[in-house]
């Protein structure tokens, strides 16, 4: 880790969307497919990916890629994407354990807090809905949390670089 900053970014339908097709399936426009152990999948990019990562990376946040998928899985969708070289690091259920927060944190994620799957990506952080005081947690969350659109296929409505602002914000209230 190269910085004291760390911005912890959701995989799927954050930054890449991703289908479990058939074989023989054809990809929708703007989608790769390929196949990993009998199983095809069809990733497309989010277009305002590439363009928030990069911003990231200049004003020299790490940039964690975190996921409740299998590590080795999700590098392989995030190279069909061609986001492959935009991260520093990739967290997921087989390697959870290498998470080391950062003294500065954000998390964006298209999940919302209320949700069983936003709890176990925070768990991944070593942060326990149920160990702390609600206030507290809702607190946590507003600090350092922050939603997306989800992205599915065409059009990218609410880029991902409509968020920088409030990721540099929060950077800098901790
Ligand atoms: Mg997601």
């Amino acid at each position: 880790m190269k910085s004291s900053k760390t911005v912890f970014v959701d995989c799927n339908d954050t930054v890449i969307s991703v289908r479990y097709a058939n074989r023989g399936e054809e990809a929708p426009e703007g989608f790769r497919a390929f196949e990993r152990d009998g199983q095809w999948y069809h990733v497309k990019a989010r277009p305002s990916a590439e363009t928030f990562l990069r911003a990231l990376a200049d004003e020299e946040c790490d940039i964690v890629i975190l996921t409740g998928g299998h590590s080795r899985m999700q590098h392989i969708i995030l190279n069909f994407g061609r986001l492959g070289r935009l991260y520093d690091d990739l967290i997921g259920a087989d390697n959870r354990d290498a998470v080391a927060l950062p003294e500065k944190w954000v998390l964006v994620d298209d999940l919302q807090d209320g949700t069983s799957s936003f709890e176990e990506k925070l768990s991944m952080l070593g942060i326990s809905k149920k160990a702390l005081a609600e206030a507290k947690y809702k607190q946590l969350v507003e600090r350092h949390c922050i939603q997306c659109a989800p992205y599915k296929a065409g059009e990218d409505n609410e880029p991902l670089t409509g968020l920088l602002d409030s990721v540099r914000a929060k950077l800098a209230a901790q």
